[in-house]
C-alpha cells in the first residue's frame, strides 16, 4: 500500500496548488519517480482515481517520468546509469556503490484550466 500513501500526498499537494492558483480543474499532473523508489506508475494512477474523487484534482491524468538509477562506484570511480538491476558496477563489478539518483519522488508540474 506504499502507492496509496504516496498518492494521497500527491493529491494533497496538488489540491493546495490548485486552490492557490484558483484553478477550476487540474488536467494533468507530472511527477518524477526514481526507479529505486519502488513505486509502480499504474498503481499511482489507480489509487489517484479513487482517492481524488470529490477533490480539486479529480479526473487529472498522471504523467510519470522515470528517473533512471545513477551510481558512482567507490572502487573505480565509474559514474553512470545502472542499466540492469543487479546493483553492481558495470566496469569492475564492485558492490561498493553510491546512489546518485533513482530514489527521487517529486511533483514536476501541474496543468490546470
Ligand atoms: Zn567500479
Amino acid at each position: 500500500m506504499h502507492e496509496l500513501s504516496v498518492t494521497q500526498s500527491i493529491i494533497k499537494i496538488c489540491c493546495e496548488e490548485a486552490v492557490k492558483h484558483k484553478a477550476s480543474k487540474v488536467k494533468e499532473i507530472r511527477i518524477k519517480v526514481g526507479e529505486l523508489s519502488g513505486l509502480i506508475p499504474d498503481c499511482i494512477q489507480y489509487y489517484f482515481d479513487i482517492a481524488s474523487k470529490g477533490t480539486e484534482v479529480e479526473g487529472a491524468l498522471i504523467k510519470i517520468d522515470k528517473i533512471p538509477i545513477t551510481i558512482k562506484c567507490n572502487e573505480c570511480n565509474y559514474e553512470g546509469v545502472l542499466k540492469d538491476k543487479n546493483y553492481s558496477c558495470p566496469v569492475c563489478n564492485s558492490y561498493n556503490l553510491k546512489i546518485l539518483k533513482g530514489n527521487e519522488f517529486l511533483i514536476d508540474s501541474l496543468e490546470v484550466d
